[in-house]
């Protein structure tokens, strides 16, 4: 009886998986791993950055496993820096509140983001001028081909710009077989009071201003700025289906984005860890796209990078105007835009 995964992505697919395994106890994995090794299988956070194509006609032919594992837990504190090993099942944003009540700071930047601590790591998760692998000591996992658990220090996790070892697995390697389910990721953070904010992204001091900090802000106040803009900017996926940022921002060398810059006075060029990235955003509202509607998804008004699902969207909608825009950014800058979100099976 194949397993409806609809209320477990927030684009609200429909869609349909043949079984769906919840790990509450790292001690479960070793049974779980043998009885998976032929089969198919895909792992599910809080489905925040995956597509999913299938219907209930034909579901797709794997198990579903999903995170249920649950903790955080205080490290011996090292060089005045505190240490924590949260579990992949919590929720990414609790566990941000979590920290901040806990007078630690260096999350700040990345509070509401939708998903779980354990997805975090896979697309290095990114916010208001910071990346989780900034603050990521290392990432526990299981080994679905060694049958045994292994620690990744953040170093060997090839962490990029929306990139990981575990995405560039997920992705180039076979789908069906994800190699490393993540059990705990161990974090490094200061304390509150000796944190330094970062707010070079554009509005965020703006926004604190509006909001009455005069002084160097707390962690804390930077974390209520990026919620509000967030809320402003983007919609809330348990009432409009979306995964976010549909496409990545193309990451092009300094010679093209200066031609383009160039050719199209306005077009936002930004350096972040030695990287020169165009705003894909910016690309999708000059080539028409903002805002347009197709059937049952539409690109948002308010956030030309986010696609919506109106109500009763399916993969094939989702995918198809995806591809249009795709097509559009093509013909008018030559670029072609990367999706974000995993889309299984992939195309
Ligand atoms: C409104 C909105 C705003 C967003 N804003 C941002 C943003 O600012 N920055 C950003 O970077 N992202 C953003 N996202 C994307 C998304 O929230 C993140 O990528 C998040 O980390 C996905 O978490 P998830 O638990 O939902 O993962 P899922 O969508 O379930 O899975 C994503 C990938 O991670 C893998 N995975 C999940 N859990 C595990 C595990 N335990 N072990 C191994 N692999 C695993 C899956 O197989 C899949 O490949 C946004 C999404 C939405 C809907």
């Amino acid at each position: 009886m194949p397993i409806s995964l609809q209320t477990l992505n927030t684009l609200g697919l429909t869609a349909w998986a043949d079984a769906l395994i919840g790990v509450s106890n790292s001690t479960e994995l070793p049974a779980i791993s043998q009885s998976l090794e032929e089969k198919d299988r895909f792992i599910l956070g809080g489905g925040s950055n995956v597509v999913l194509h299938a219907s209930q006609e034909a579901p797709l032919a794997l198990t579903c496993v999903q995170s249920q594992l649950k903790g955080i837990v205080r490290l011996p504190a090292r060089e005045g820096l505190s240490r924590l090993r949260c579990a992949s099942g919590e929720t990414w944003h609790d566990f941000v509140m979590w920290t901040l009540a806990n007078g630690l700071g260096g999350l700040e930047n990345l509070a509401l983001i939708p998903g779980t601590v354990g997805a975090a790591p896979i697309q290095n998760i990114g916010a208001y001028g910071v990346e989780v692998c900034e603050r990521i000591e290392a990432v526990h996992a299981w080994d679905f081909e060694r049958h045994d658990h292994v620690v990744f220090p953040a170093e060997s996790c090839q962490f990029g710009y929306r990139h990981s070892l575990f995405k560039e697995l997920s992705f180039q390697g076979p789908w069906n077989r994800p190699r490393f389910f993540i059990t705990a990721v161990d974090f490094v953070l200061s304390p509150a009071t000796k944190s330094s904010p970062v707010l070079s992204y554009k509005g965020l001091s703006e926004r604190l201003t509006e909001l009455g900090v005069t002084e160097p802000p707390m962690p804390m106040q930077v974390a209520h700025a990026v919620i509000s803009l967030r809320k402003e900017k983007l919609p809330d996926p348990s009432e409009v289906g979306n995964v976010g940022s549909f496409f990545k921002n193309p990451v092009v060398d300094e010679e093209l984005a200066r031609a383009l810059a160039s050719q199209n006075p306005g077009l936002p060029v930004f350096q972040q860890n030695n990287q020169t990235k165009l705003s894909a955003g910016w690309l999708i509202e000059s080539a028409g796209m903002k805002g347009v509607q197709r059937g049952q998804v539409a690109v948002s008004a308010n956030h030309a990078l986010v696609l919506t699902n109106l109500g009763a969207a399916t993969a094939r909608d989702v995918l198809g105007l995806a591809h249009e825009i795709q097509e559009a950014v093509m013909a008018r800058f030559g670029l072609w835009l990367e999706p974000e979100p995993q889309i299984i099976p992939p195309l």
